[in-house]
């Protein structure tokens, strides 16, 4: 449905977006209560390809040291991913993709892709943030070992962080999450990634939400996009 309807097909209230931000901007965590309220799956190229990373097989090796440094995975392989994933029954109806399209090459075939599928795209939304809040959010974030749950050493509260320590799990810091490799995503990210912003917003599909505050006045906020 496009922009004069309303952004979202209201009588299923489902829905096709691309949620895009930079990396810090909050968008997987925000993808995730997204996916569970409306009951759509959270597709993230960053997921699957460290997943293929653990499953230790050949391109796992191989789109680990990409990841690592910081740069990005080549485009006709998160294609090959993705047009495996969206093609899965539970995409059928509605996606949240997370991470995905992350260069002007790979916006265009999502196009193509969702044109052949005949599913097009509802809105790409931006989790729009400064810089130096991304660079706290980024160096200072960790994963619960016992729950997943996404936690932040400057952001989140002492309670929050001895839940998960007391319990018995350790506060995980990710391996791509070091000074060096942030400092070249965010350059990749403007670089590569602005591009696809500038790509929707010609379509006229683009909607702008403020990701800086707490994550739930944040997901508040991209609520208010997706009704
Ligand atoms: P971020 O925290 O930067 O949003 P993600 O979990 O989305 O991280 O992705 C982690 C890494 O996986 C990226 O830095 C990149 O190397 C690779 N990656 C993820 N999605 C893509 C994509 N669409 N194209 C190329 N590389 C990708």
């Amino acid at each position: 449905m496009r922009a004069e309807t309303g952004v979202f097909r209201k009588e299923t209230n489902l829905m096709r977006i691309v949620l895009m931000g930079a990396p810090g901007s909050g968008k997987g965590t925000l993808a995730k209560k997204l996916m569970a309220e409306k009951r759509i799956p959270q597709i993230s190229t960053g997921d699957m390809l460290r997943a293929a990373v653990a499953a230790g097989s050949r391109f796992g090796q191989q789109a680990k040291d990409v990841i690592d440094s910081g740069q990005l995975v080549a485009d006709e392989i998160v294609l090959g991913i993705i047009s495996e994933r969206l093609t899965r029954p539970d995409a059928a109806d509605g996606f949240i993709l997370d991470g995905f399209p992350r260069t002007r090459q790979q916006a265009g075939d999502l196009e193509e892709l969702l044109d052949q599928l005949g599913t097009p795209l509802d809105a790409a939304v931006l989790m729009d943030v400064d810089f130096d809040i991304l660079m706290k959010r980024l160096t200072g974030r960790r994963t619960c070992s016992l729950t997943g749950k996404l936690l932040n050493i400057y952001f989140s509260s002492q309670e929050e962080l001895d839940a998960c320590t007391k319990a018995g799990g350790e506060l995980v810091h990710r391996e791509d999450d070091t000074e060096e490799t942030i400092t070249n995503r965010l350059d990749v990210y403007r670089t590569r990634t602005e591009p696809v912003v500038d790509f929707y917003k010609k379509r006229g599909s683009l909607r702008v939400v403020d990701a800086g505050g707490a994550i739930d006045e944040v997901y508040s906020r991209l609520l208010e996009q997706c009704q």
